[in-house]
């Protein structure tokens, strides 16, 4: 695999690539929960120098539509009109312990501009129409703060700069905003 050189990264995410599993390792058999890429994220993160080697196909399974469906209330026939049954979506390949192969030592190896935009908004998401954020107990930036504010901080990231990832999201994963 192709990939580019380690990227330093001074905030809470280096610190949680050194002392836990980061939210870029998922259980083992829990691949297909994983979320989906748009071709126009692959091609911004094989750009940056991750090799074909990074992704691979997953089929589109009702586990996985259901929690894509949790994670945009009221949107199921959408959903299930972008990942229709028996069909297959592009996701991160991972090792056989379950950590994406574009984690290093030190964190993801891509720059943050070129990471998927969900990798680049987690823990945040926006909830009707508000910001939140997932409780995730090995997440250093949650441990390190005491809630939005700090976390933020702690990732570099604005509350402006949320709904903007957000929304393109949604705009690359092909679902259309709501009226
Ligand atoms: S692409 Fe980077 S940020 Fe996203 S899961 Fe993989 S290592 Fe983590
Ligand atoms: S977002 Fe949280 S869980 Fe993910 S790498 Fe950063 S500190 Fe760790």
């Amino acid at each position: 695999m192709t990939a580019a050189p380690p990227v330093p990264e001074a905030d809470a995410c280096s610190r949680c690539a050194e002392s836990s599993g980061t939210c870029c390792t998922l259980s083992p058999g829990n691949e297909e929960y994983c979320f989906p890429l748009s071709g126009r994220e692959r091609a911004d993160m094989q750009a940056a120098g991750a090799g074909p080697g990074s992704f691979c196909a997953q089929a589109n399974t009702q586990a996985f539509l259901d929690n894509i469906c949790r994670l945009f209330p009221g949107e199921a026939a959408k959903i299930q009109a972008l990942f229709p049954a028996g069909g297959e979506h592009d996701r991160l390949a991972v090792s056989p312990e379950g950590a994406c192969l574009l984690l290093g030592p030190s964190g993801c190896i891509l720059p943050r501009a070129a990471r998927p935009l969900y990798c680049r908004l987690f823990p945040f998401w926006i909830r009707a129409g508000r910001q939140m954020y997932f409780e995730f107990k090995d997440c250093q930036a949650l441990r390190e703060s005491r809630g939005g504010a700090g976390l933020l901080k702690r990732l570099g990231m604005t509350e402006p700069g949320v709904f903007d990832l957000y929304h393109r999201l949604r705009e690359a994963w092909g679902l259309s905003e709501r009226s």
